[in-house]
């Protein structure tokens, strides 16, 4: 225990030795401490190690690690996506990328998609998810672990410890698939596997790896791995934090965030009335209401205030509310009498939530990146009722700056904006449409063929 705390109070000191900056005050100790890649960013470049290699290098190199024969025996290359199941979003960017490798190369990529947290790492990790689940709903606790994590002292502890317990494990889950390439769309899952990859192919890694971040405004900083290939963004304030982390940019490669196969190409107002039809709506204008895939973000009582607000404005209108795993607040909301003129649908867990928003006019979310970057896709309005604190914060901005929703946290006060955007088609068509503006519909086929490159002909991305 003392030799890494030692280590991270050298750490601390050295950085704030000899960069030539006036005297370190609290604030900048407080902010290294919590922000360490704006002080990265900050200090004079010093000569690399190793060379820094261009894209085109860097795929040179891949490339050899490709060239070989596939592993597997069935000809097939394999793809191993290394995620954990916190909330719904790193899931549904790796089937997304994993259907769109399967139809740009069919019949030629075998992928698998593990959980490698619950699957390998030792206790207590190997509870993320429910952790997840449990801090969504309390974001005090959530606000704790992120600082935690952000915070350079705490965040190397927690690296060490993961290493130790669960370094093997998953050394070996990794040597099983044998794969003849890695990639992570989860921010805990670079540094464990970039190193066991490295003992897997005889102390140096060969096998390409490349990092896909799932995050859309904000993220945690240990999505930012030098040592990762590539790292796909979604947005412009996420490749400047990649470089903040000292990430090179020539392997950081902005593409959108991966969606699932619904949410492929963009959708206009003219199939709203088809799929309301499909999907047994009423037509008059409607919101959806959806928390995540773990159905967080106070559902209920925002659902009970856009019900009342919007019987209270007497225009009839629709209210889907998704409440995915949440089964507590499915039962309360189904349950529960509506006032007149609100025509309700209580959903629990849907698979096809790119019909559900083709359907709506405007959804009401938690500040989900996926939830965002879909409907955005299909130009619906964003009311954003919560975010989590750090890795959903810099979503409101994103949605907020790229005009195509507002923030508001009181229920009651969410109602009453949502009435009043019902009310003003001229606003709801502006909205839309800078909706439309920020989707980045293309972005899953476009990773995938850059993944495709770099496994079949050990071509790197072109920025
Ligand atoms: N989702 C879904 N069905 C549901 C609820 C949610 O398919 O019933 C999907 C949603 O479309 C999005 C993901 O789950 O793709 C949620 O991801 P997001 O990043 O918004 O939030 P998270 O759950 O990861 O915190």
């Amino acid at each position: 225990m003392r030799l890494p705390v030692c280590l991270a109070l050298l750490h601390c000191g050295n950085a704030f030795r000899g960069t030539g900056n006036p005297p370190r005050t609290r604030a900048a100790v407080v902010r290294y401490l919590t922000r360490p890649q704006d002080f990265i960013a900050a200090r004079p470049a010093r000569a690399p190690a190793r060379p820094v290699l261009t894209a085109r290098e860097a795929a040179a190199a891949t490339a050899e690690g490709t060239a070989q024969a596939p592993k597997n025996n069935n000809g097939k290359k394999k793809v191993l996506f290394l995620m954990s199941d916190t909330g719904g979003g790193h899931r549904a960017s790796a089937k997304a990328l994993v259907n769109a490798l399967d139809r740009l190369y069919p019949g030629r990529v075998e992928a698998e998609v593990v959980d490698i947290w619950t699957e390998h790492g030792a206790w207590p990790y190997k509870n993320f998810v429910p952790w997840y689940a449990l801090m969504a709903k309390r974001t005090f606790l959530w606000r704790m672990l992120w600082y935690y994590g952000r915070f350079w002292p705490t965040r190397k502890l927690q690296e060490l410890a993961t290493r130790f317990t669960c370094g093997n494990q998953f050394g070996k889950c990794i040597r099983a698939a044998k794969p003849d390439m890695v990639v992570s769309v989860h921010p805990l899952c670079q540094d464990i596997p970039l190193r066991q990859l490295a003992k897997i192919d005889g102390g140096s890694r060969t096998t390409p790896f490349v990092t896909v971040v799932t995050d859309l405004g904000s993220a945690h900083n240990t999505w930012f791995d030098r040592r990762s290939d590539y790292t796909f963004v979604p947005s412009d304030s996420l490749e400047q934090m990649a470089a903040r982390c000292g990430m090179p940019a020539s392997k950081v490669i902005k593409r959108g965030l991966p969606l699932r196969e619904g949410f492929w190409d963009l959708t206009d107002s003219k199939i709203k009335g088809e799929m309301r039809t499909k999907l047994g709506l009423v037509d008059v204008p409607t919101a959806l209401v959806v928390g995540g895939g773990d159905g967080v973000g106070g559902i209920a009582k925002v659902a009970i205030a856009l019900g009342n607000s919007l019987g209270a404005s007497k225009v009839p209108s629709g209210l889907v509310v998704v409440c995915g795993k949440n089964e507590a607040v499915k039962k309360e909301l189904t349950e529960r009498e509506w006032p007149a003129g609100v025509t309700p649908t209580i959903l629990g867990f849907v698979d096809n939530m790119d019909e559900w928003m083709a359907a709506a006019d405007c959804i009401v979310t938690k500040a989900g990146p996926g939830t965002i970057a879909e409907a955005a896709t299909r130009g619906l309005p964003c009311l954003l009722s919560s975010h989590l604190p750090g890795q959903e914060f810099g979503n409101v901005k994103f949605v907020v700056e790229g005009g195509f929703g507002a923030f508001v946290k009181q229920p009651a006060k969410i109602g009453a904006t949502l009435a009043s955007w019902f009310g003003d088609l001229k606003l709801m068509e502006r909205l839309s449409a800078k909706a439309l503006e920020a989707a980045r519909p293309s972005a899953t086929l476009d990773i995938a063929r850059d993944i495709g490159g770099l496994l079949f002909e050990g071509t790197a991305p072109q920025a």
